[in-house]
């Protein structure tokens, strides 16, 4: 099926690069490229077979040359979006791509909108909506388990998964419906029965993958990180040591990292979103109290905060703030016992004795206390460790697990879970086989909404406008 109107956009991320592509796909794909592209070999671009790489040059319709490229023709349906796709590969530099993309435009192409040529794969069949969506995982991927799990759904395997439970609610209407049909065969009994253990056995499969969907969002989007600490508990160090390059700025003058730096990085995997916040202590400065606040807010919302304390010192009453703070966060905190290559010789504060402080300061939920020098590195390998265990549970592998990522499947499971309970009580209640199949179905349409099967248009278009131009 093709669209009404060709689209164009430039498929490589803005800025320079060796090479940059414009891509149309659509109707007119291969009309629009034979006017702005010449084959040196000479003939048309229409002459060339499809899907092979043709040198040659593009000028623009007065004549002019604008640069060397090579062509590449995918005829539909053998193309990303099922319809005649047309690759235009030249040299990577914005103007030249701007200037190509505008020549498509006036020769009749229309600007492509966010995630278009995938939305026009799916609605040609190519991939469903878990596929589809796994396309911008796989591209914003952070990491290598981030990607793992994008590939996973790319090759269709929640797809699979959704696929089997609605096969499986299929085979259960069908059998009360044959019960229904012909109620003197005695089957009756059989289908409730068997109705009941199925309901029982998707119920639990549904819930399986939706205890994927948290750490799927955090392969995701990043497991949202606060770093806190009194000034000079050593914030910025750890920061760097983390992120391996000198990233915030460390100093001995209290109170420097005033504002708030954001930063992704990976750790054993795991992509962590990464706030090196202003030090927490009382202060007259209005710029370093705003930065204060800020610290305060994103370490209650934050999923995990790493608490650095300046081991080389005893604890004091200036710690109040910081096991205050503490105390009102939600999510998991790991204490960072930090500077531990001078604590240590000295014995000045040990892992226990914080744990124990903590517990007597009324900070529950502390899930680590590690020993750290973020001087000289030691205990980044624990910290890591720690970090892993903590999102993963030890339960996860993402090159085999199926993963929920995203907040709309997440959402549909569990309602399809609801429709599973409602199932299993007209079951129970003993009304009779009609009931159960309504429910039943309801249930099959739900999972439907996952791949895509059964879905509105305007979610549909809600999806992929939170693509990239280009994809
Ligand atoms: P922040 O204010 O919490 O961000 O602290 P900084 O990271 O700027 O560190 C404050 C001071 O403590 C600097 O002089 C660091 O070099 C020092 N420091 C940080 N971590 C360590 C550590 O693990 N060991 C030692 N000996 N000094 C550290």
């Amino acid at each position: 099926m093709q669209q009404e109107y060709t689209i164009s956009a430039i498929a490589t991320p803005v800025g320079q690069g060796g090479i940059g592509i414009v891509r149309l796909s659509g109707e007119k794909a291969v009309d629009i490229a034979q006017e702005c592209f010449k084959p040196a070999a000479g003939g048309k671009i229409s002459d060339y077979e499809a899907r092979r790489a043709v040198f040659g040059y593009i000028y623009k319709e007065n004549g002019d040359f604008l640069d060397e490229a090579i062509c590449i023709v995918m005829k539909a349906p053998h193309s990303y979006t099922c319809e005649d796709v047309v690759e235009l590969q030249c040299h990577g530099g914005p103007v030249v791509l701007k200037e190509l993309l505008a020549m498509t435009y006036r020769l009749g192409a229309k600007p492509a909108e966010p995630g278009e040529f995938t939305k026009r794969a799916f609605l040609n069949g190519r991939l469903d909506l878990t596929q589809a969506q796994s396309v911008m995982d796989m591209i914003q991927a952070r990491t290598t388990m981030a990607r793992e799990a994008a590939a996973n759904n790319l090759q269709g395997k929640l797809s699979e998964r959704i696929g089997e439970m609605r096969q499986e609610i299929l085979g259960v209407i069908a059998h009360l419906e044959a019960s229904i049909d012909f109620p003197e065969d005695d089957i009756e009994d059989v289908a409730l029965e068997e109705a009941e253990m199925k309901v029982e056995q998707l119920h639990g499969a549904v819930e399986d993958l939706l205890a994927s969907a948290e750490t799927g969002q955090i392969l995701r989007d990043g497991l949202q990180t606060a770093i806190i600490g009194r000034p000079n508990a050593g914030k910025s160090s750890l920061l760097n040591l983390m992120l391996g390059q000198e990233r915030a700025i460390v100093t001995d003058v209290p109170g420097t990292t005033r504002d708030s730096i954001e930063e992704y990085m990976n750790i054993g995997g795991i992509p962590l979103k990464l706030a090196d916040t202003a030090g927490i202590r009382d202060t007259d400065n209005l710029v370093e109290k705003i930065g204060v606040e800020k610290a305060y807010s994103y370490a209650r919302e934050a999923e995990l905060v790493l608490a650095v304390i300046d081991g080389s010192q005893p604890l004091t009453e200036a710690d109040d703030p910081i096991w205050h703070l503490l105390s009102q966060c939600s999510g998991k905190i790991i204490i960072i016992n930090n500077k531990v290559d001078r604590s240590l010789e000295e014995n000045i504060l040990t892992a226990e004795e914080i744990r124990q402080e903590a517990a007597k300061k009324e900070v529950e939920d502390v899930y680590q206390v590690i020993n750290l020098s973020a001087k000289q590195g030691q205990g980044l390998k624990e910290l890591e460790e720690a970090i892993k265990n903590l999102v993963f549970a030890g339960k996860i592998n993402c090159r085999e697990s199926v993963m929920v990522n995203d907040a709309r499947q997440a959402d549909i499971l569990r309602q399809a879970m609801v429709l599973l309970d409602q199932t299993h009580m007209t079951l129970m209640s003993g009304m009779s086989e009609d009931f159960v199949v309504i429910d039943l179905r309801s249930a099959w349409e739900k999972l439907g909404e996952i791949t895509g099967e059964t879905l509105d248009e305007d979610i549909i278009d809600e999806i992929f406008s939170r693509f990239c131009i280009g994809k």
